[in-house]
């Protein structure tokens, strides 16, 4: 047989002419073996495919990763995989994000290695990864114990030292299905069954003794799993019906490196120690409540007062700058909804209609149709645009039972909604002032970071979206000119945008480093032709404003719950529901306690008295509890000089000073908005 030679094209834009059957490892050996030793998998892109759809596919998805889908498209292939026809070629080290997919799912291997040496009569079902590592389904009898998982993880210690190959086999798929069936495998039957057709090769990888029906790709031997660990174990039917024998779910995360690991559960525990839903518990900010239904929030008396802080900066500041405040219905006439469109694309979102004597009503998803009616109440001419409506407005939208998440997830939540109708020649400077806006909105609340997101048409896909092209040319290039005017990186994402309108997206990083989407400005070209919005312009004649939807907590319950966890609960000093604990030594300082209070609450500050027979270190502990940012403490000699002894929230101890003094200098942090305490 002649050798052929094929063109491996490599990132660098070299252009290698090897023998067909080289594998990517060879390759990357000729390179350096450094960075063979590096390389976990490699990515191809057929050169046979047209360039534009290689160029477009560079975050290739899970589908595009296992299944054998667009041939144009690029995949991982293993190593040792041999190179048949001309091919660009990426060899993926441990910086790519998809190479640590290819670890875990490996990793997934490595634990039915495990399983099956130690308990040979479990029936094997799939073990992808996911996005927080892997899992593997097992079928057996007797349900694992937690200390079968001890033994396990001891096992796959022991399978990775191995270093055993992970190689590619293949065998004609009806011989595998008997071999399956033969074998009581009713799982791997019913994958093979699926994923593959009559007449195809079936591929399968070994390690060891170890066999798996698997597409791959893997890493190259088992001691590439460096750093793996088994997290939970779950009882899950198999395809998800009842009537089926009952599977037990191992789990388990993989990493490049031990030190990946730890920090990943160093994480997770911190995660939880800041878990809004638990913290909302402790500290008595609010609670979800089963007589009343899931989904809707009950705001207690210290959450409540975090909310009104947060309310009326936020309407303080709308008026600063130049909204109008308004007030409108929580329900409408389904009529509405179909003036607005509302009850054809949006119904499944909705709550389902109340009857009433005159027509059917429906709770309100959105506060739009609302402000366009106040807009519509009078005529409107050039001169009165821009015309700004905020509202703090609650709206209920349907979410499946089993979907609520705490303050995160919700069926009723108060948006801070503004909507903002002008000229065209009004776009930039109204953007930009969304903008703003939205920035003072994450610096007073104490978020140092934001990611921005400028999401546009699909221009394949036109007929899809609403609006003429010039009115869309006129928005996007609206929304880029704000953002380059106020410095802004961004990213542009194609196709994202609703049918509606384009739309920016400003996505908040938290303190452990997590993306909340909160803020948005979005373009609407649908709504004011629904609703027949008119102004007369400087010509004498009619226009139709321009539209922009706007929200900058979002939804006050979400941003709560991100300040929730943001902060631990540690909320600084002028959004703390109580903001000064009253600690007196014993009884007889009660008079003095409740001098101090008056003052203290002269000076606007929160406050909370504990005068109970408790021991002065219990009642510190309990304020220290509830997060409280100061807690003073007095006695005869602090009663005497008019002084208090004042503990910081994670200072400790700071020393005695005269009552005014305190005050003065707690009224500073509040009023300048400090996020230091
Ligand atoms: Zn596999
Ligand atoms: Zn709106």
């Amino acid at each position: 047989m002649s050798t052929q030679t094929i063109a491996v094209h490599l990132p660098d834009g070299s252009v290698r002419e090897v023998p067909s059957g080289t594998t990517p490892l060879d390759i990357a050996n000729s390179i350096s073996p450094r960075l063979a030793a590096a390389s976990v998998v490699a990515r191809l892109t057929p050169l046979t495919g047209t360039k534009d759809q290689a160029a477009h596919s560079d975050e290739p998805s899970e589908d595009a990763m296992y299944a054998a889908g667009d041939a144009a498209a690029p995949r991982l292939v293993d190593l040792t995989a041999p190179l048949t026809a001309d091919t660009r070629l990426e060899l993926v080290t441990e910086k790519d994000p998809e190479a640590l997919k290819v670890v875990r799912h490996s990793a997934a291997h490595v634990l039915a290695t495990a399983v099956l040496e130690l308990f040979p009569e479990a029936k094997l079902g799939h073990g992808p990864a996911t996005d927080s590592g892997f899992f593997y389904d097992f079928y057996r009898e007797k349900p694992f114990t937690p200390e079968d998982l001890v033994l396990i993880e001891a096992k796959m210690a022991e399978v990775i030292a191995r270093d055993d190959q992970f190689v590619r086999e293949h065998e004609p798929r009806e011989q595998a299905l008997e071999e399956f069936s033969r074998d009581g495998d009713f799982m791997k039957t019913h994958f093979v069954t699926k994923f593959t057709v009559p007449g195809d090769e079936v591929s399968f990888y070994r390690n060891g003794k170890f066999m798996d029906f698997c597409r791959g790709p893997h890493v190259p031997s088992t001691a590439r799993v460096k750093a793996v660990k088994i997290t939970n174990l779950a009882g899950a039917y198999w395809l998800g019906d009842e009537k089926n024998p009952q599977l037990q779910r191992i789990y388990g995360t993989a990493f490049f490196s031990k030190k990946d690991l730890d920090a990943h559960f160093a994480r997770l525990e911190e995660l939880a120690k800041r878990d809004h839903r638990l913290l909302g518990k402790q500290l008595d900010l609010f609670s979800i409540q089963e007589l009343a239904g899931p989904g809707l929030i009950f705001w207690h008396p210290k959450g409540a007062m975090i909310r009104k802080i947060m309310e009326d900066w936020m309407r303080e500041e709308c008026l600063r700058r130049g909204y109008s405040l308004v007030y409108t219905p929580h329900v409408a006439k389904v009529n509405l909804w179909q003036t607005s469109g509302h009850e054809g694309f949006y119904a499944a979102n909705m709550f389902t209609p109340m009857e009433l004597d005159d027509a059917n009503y429906r709770l309100k998803p959105m506060n739009c149709p609302f402000h366009i009616l106040i807009y519509k109440n009078s005529p409107k001419s050039y001169r009165d645009l821009p015309v700004r409506l905020a509202e703090l407005g609650n709206v209920y939208r349907y979410e499946r039972s089993g979907t609520m998440h705490g303050l995160l997830r919700v069926r009723g939540f108060t948006q801070d909604d503004a909507h903002i109708f002008c000229m065209p020649s009004q776009i930039e400077d109204e953007v930009v002032a969304c903008i703003d806006f939205a920035e003072a909105v994450l610096t007073t609340f104490g978020f140092k970071e934001f990611k921005v997101e400028l999401s546009t048409w699909d221009p394949n896909d036109r007929a899809h979206y609403a609006g003429s092209e010039e009115n869309w040319a006129l928005a996007v290039g609206g929304l880029q000119r704000a953002l380059d005017r106020k410095g802004i990186a961004y990213k542009t994402i194609p196709g994202e945008a609703a049918f509606y309108g384009p739309k920016i997206d400003v996505k908040l990083v938290d303190v452990l480093g997590r993306l909340w989407q909160l803020s948005t400005v979005q373009f609407d070209f649908n709504l004011p032709a629904r609703f027949e919005m008119e102004y007369v312009g400087e010509d004498g004649e009619k226009h139709q404003p321009v539209m922009v939807h706007r929200a900058l907590f979002g939804s006050v319950e979400r941003f709560f719950g991100v300040l929730i966890e943001h902060y631990a609960g540690a909320f600084p000093l002028w959004l703390a529901p109580v903001q000064v604990g009253l600690v007196p030594i014993s009884e007889r300082h009660r008079d003095y306690a409740k001098k101090v209070e008056a003052e203290l609450k002269a000076a606007g500050l929160r406050v909370e008295v504990d005068d109970r027979n408790e021991k002065m270190n219990g009642k510190i502990r309990d304020f220290a509890n509830q997060k409280t940012p100061y807690i003073l403490v007095f006695g005869d000699k602090e009663e005497a000089a008019g002084n208090v002894s004042v503990r910081t929230r994670g200072k400790g101890d700071q020393g005695t000073v005269p009552l005014a003094e305190f005050i003065a200098k707690a009224k500073a942090l509040v009023e300048g908005q400090s996020t230091e305490l």
